[in-house]
């Protein structure tokens, strides 16, 4: 493998002073752009930036041991890298099984891996690796056509390509196609592999994409937005790299022709995928979060490779809608499901936070652009937040299991999983945990920023020519002590601005969305060579310009007492409850560290004492918080009983390790928001199933006692989409034999946003036998919202109830609560 001594960071290609040989395809020489003006900021690139704490190092080893081969191996397995080995054959007219791949951005995933294998090259020489992508880079180039078109949900069968790619090329492109999108992760992969490995081969391929491009739209061409961004952000690095122009004109373009579609074009609302103004007019965060973060990053790289101050207002005045009103304590965006898309206004629901892991990625991605732009470390803080919050979340421990949406409570219905048919979230999480350590320093002329604190070793080449040696000692995230060796090239003078975070200064977030509960007098303290020095934070940094000799040494102590944070009051999902903070860490209560297995049923006093404890053993090396709570549950009578007992939290990235159970960030402070454990009844007890094979959710949530807050609440329910019109059941199977004589059943409905309606009619039946019987009722079996349907019937003595469901005609029904007494 060819090593180059140039410049290389994940996040920017910086210019590169040097051309290079041509290795084969194309003769095309690069000219890395001379660009008048980027981003002021500049990140110091991760290959220069070296970890050897207990916290990052080891699990960017996993990411690099473990997962990434992981995530190759599903690629394989799913036939993803067979894709182009079938779209090659189809070129050669080989092909004789045409079956359509699984879904048209399938290719992605294959490039986000290779992206994150080449950040892993740049810093760890891997001959087997190496070969290996030169493998896929080879399948990738059999699979492009001869003009450039690159996109194997089409060329595999071009009269029968998938059903979301059109007849013709693009004609879907502003629906579902994702033909742009796919290329988008293509110029990130090739970037990246071109700058780790010097070979132009994944590059020449991408540089053919961009310029069939080039030839298909722009002004007097066809005018068509990508459908998902992410090809401005890589056409960004296009241009940076081989500074051609053409790439970034057409970066400014595909933003620029983004306006509200013709409705016949598109199945989407235009607000989906941010087309329902010019971006240049948007004020508010909307629609799907990863397309929304994606191309606000696209803009801040367009307006710093332009200077177009437009595109820099836009995304200044979104990026406060979501620090104000959007943004949960964990980092993560997009509220809903539904369009995996950010909320109203203060629409932060807690078990239902969909909070997708590429949103992360993309949130961080758009606030470290943000910084890049303004200098200014309120964006680092929420970049912080979400990095070892609610990104790092998406990824088990063992670096083998995955979330895509990452709630912030549970009932036990969440789970990770090894892989997903829409396998966006793994190959994200695998380029950005490889390239964690380009965060950590930026530079600016003879001006260094310190904005991570990890145990590392640095060497940073600033703009002035400068060269500087930063070891950082630190045991952060669990102790605020930061020890910084410094060693400049030459003894002089400069400045290094330390970052001094939010809530080292009781600044829970840079808004009023979430404050501390109380205030802290303990104060940040600062030293150089062990003198103390003024701790006056401006835009979130102390500023230390002096003269920098060799050894000096910088000490940062930044106070970490647990914190409750509580939500601005708009915030309902929140009211009456706190969240625990320590430094940058999210806490959460999860049921194996809590008496009983239960803690949505727990009420944290204000007035508690609350203690940090590192446990070495436990989950990697937490610090776990301690406290007492007071458990709240009902009786058979219905009365509620409360009882002290130990609470334990931890980090919230580390929860969903130990299997499926109770888990919870917002944890209530007072009576009146307490949710009393539901005594064991025999609903709670029985064996819940349905006829489906493999229900999509699970039944469990109907006796799971519950209490809906209306027909239409979607914490915790059961239904049978998207089957209509069909009878199905439900059953109960008792612990044991009993004598029953009423049931109640609450109905879900989801009118105005999905298919599911009250049902038709139904029936109770019980269990004689191999046999089921209806039961002989006494009131009529009614079908209405948002309350229970109470039923008696003459009693049985039964081991099992069965509810009997008849659809209406075209419409589905779902279950919220069953009842039997
Ligand atoms: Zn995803």
């Amino acid at each position: 493998m060819k090593r180059l001594s140039l410049v290389i960071t994940a996040i920017l290609c910086l210019p590169c002073s040097y051309a290079l040989s041509n290795q084969g395809q194309s003769a095309r020489k690069l000219q890395p752009a001379k660009t008048a003006q980027d981003y002021p900021v500049k990140p110091v690139p991760f290959t220069s930036v070296h970890f050897n704490d207990a916290f990052w190092a080891p699990r960017i080893e996993i990411n690099r041991t473990v997962t990434i081969p992981f995530a190759f191996q599903k690629d394989e397995e799913t036939g993803r890298v067979s894709n182009f080995e079938r779209a090659a054959a189809a070129l050669k007219g080989e092909l004789k099984d045409k079956k359509a791949p699984g879904y048209p951005f399938d290719d992605t995933d294959v490039y986000k891996v290779i992206e994150a294998a080449s950040y892993t090259l740049s810093v760890h020489p891997d001959p087997k690796l190496d070969a290996y992508l030169d493998s896929l880079i080879a399948k990738i180039a059999a699979a492009q056509e001869m003009d450039g078109y690159l996109y194997t949900a089409r060329t595999i069968d071009p009269e029968h390509p998938h059903r979301w790619a059109g007849a013709k090329r693009w004609e879907l492109e502003k629906v579902d196609s994702h033909e742009l999108y796919n290329l988008g992760h293509l110029y990130e992969a090739a970037v990246a592999h071109y700058q780790a490995t010097g070979k132009r081969s994944l590059l020449d391929i991408a540089l053919k994409t961009a310029d069939l491009l080039d030839r298909t739209f722009g002004p007097g061409k066809e005018s068509i937005w990508p459908g998902h961004q992410i090809t401005e952000m890589g056409l960004a690095k296009l241009y940076r790299i081989t500074g051609d122009e053409r790439y970034l004109k057409l970066a400014k373009f595909m933003l620029d022709v983004r306006l509200p579609d013709a409705p016949k074009t598109s199945n989407h609302r235009p607000e989906y995928n941010q087309s329902h103004q010019k971006v240049v007019d948007q004020t508010e965060a909307v629609g799907h979060a990863v397309r929304a973060t994606y191309m606000y990053s696209g803009m801040a790289d367009v307006a710093a490779l332009t200077g177009d101050l437009s595109y820099v207002n836009a995304i200044d005045r979104i990026w406060e809608n979501v620090v104000t009103k959007k943004l949960y304590i964990t980092g993560g965006i997009g509220a809903t499901g539904s369009g995996e898309a950010f909320g109203q206004d203060y629409e932060l629901p807690n078990m239902t936070a969909y909070n997708e892991t590429c949103a992360a990625v993309g949130n961080d991605y758009w606030n470290h652009r943000l910084y890049l732009l303004h200098g200014d470390a309120k964006y680092i803080d929420v970049m912080e937040r979400t990095l070892y919050n609610g990104l790092i979340s998406g990824v088990s421990l063992d670096g083998k299991l995955f979330f895509y949406p990452n709630p912030l409570e549970s009932n036990g219905q969440h789970e990770r999983r090894p892989w997903f048919g829409v396998a966006c979230c793994p190959g994200n999480i695998t380029r950005f945990i490889a390239s964690v350590p380009g965060y950590v320093y930026a530079q600016k002329g003879d001006s260094l920023y310190v904005n991570l604190f990890v145990g590392s070793t640095a060497d940073i080449k600033m703009d002035s020519g400068r060269s500087v040696r930063m070891t950082q000692e630190t045991r952060y995230p669990w102790d605020g002590a930061v020890k910084m060796a410094v060693n400049p090239d030459r003894n002089s003078r400069f400045t290094i601005n330390v970052r001094i975070p939010g809530w080292a200064h009781n600044e829970a977030v840079p808004s009023d969305l979430y404050r501390f509960l109380d205030r802290i007098d303990e104060t940040v303290v600062l030293k150089v060579n062990g003198k103390p020095v003024p701790v006056n934070i401006d835009r979130d940094y102390v500023s230390l310009n002096r003269d920098w000799k060799r050894g000096d040494v910088i000490e940062l102590i930044l106070p970490m007492p647990v914190r409750r944070v509580v939500a601005n009051e708009v915030v309902t999902a929140d009211r009456g409850r706190v969240a625990l903070q320590r430094g940058p860490i999210v806490y959460c209560a999860e049921w194996p560290d809590n008496p009983g297995g239960f803690v949505r049923n727990l009420v944290l006093s204000d007035a508690a004492r609350l203690t940090a404890e590192f446990k070495p053993e436990l989950l990697n090396g937490v610090t776990v918080i301690k406290s007492r709570a007071t458990a709240f549950a009902y009786d058979e009578n219905g009365k509620v009983l409360k009882d002290g007992q130990d609470f334990t939290a931890i980090p919230y990235y580390a929860w969903a390790n130990r299997g499926r159970g109770q888990m919870m960030v917002w944890i209530p402070n007072n009576e009146s928001s307490a949710k009393p454990r539901p005594f064991p009844t025999i609903a709670a007890t029985s064996k819940v199933s349905v006829a489906v094979q493999r229900p999509r959710l699970n039944p469990n949530r109907i006796n799971d006692g519950e209490e809906p807050a209306s027909s239409s609440d979607s914490s915790s329910y059961f239904d049978w989409w998207p089957a209509k019109g069909r009878t199905e059941w439900v059953q109960y199977e008792f612990q044991k034999t009993a004598t029953v004589s009423q049931v109640e059943v609450y109905w879900f409905d989801d009118t105005g946003r999905g298919e599911v309606r009250v049902p038709a009619s139904w029936r109770i039946l019980y269990k004689v036998g191999d046999e089921w019987k209806p039961v002989d009722n006494i009131d009529a079996y009614v079908v209405e919202k948002n309350r229970h349907n109470k039923v008696s019937f003459k009693p049985v003595t039964t081991a099992a109830l069965r509810l009997e469901v008849t659809m209406q005609a075209n419409w589905s029904a779902g279950i919220q609560e069953w009842k039997v007494k």
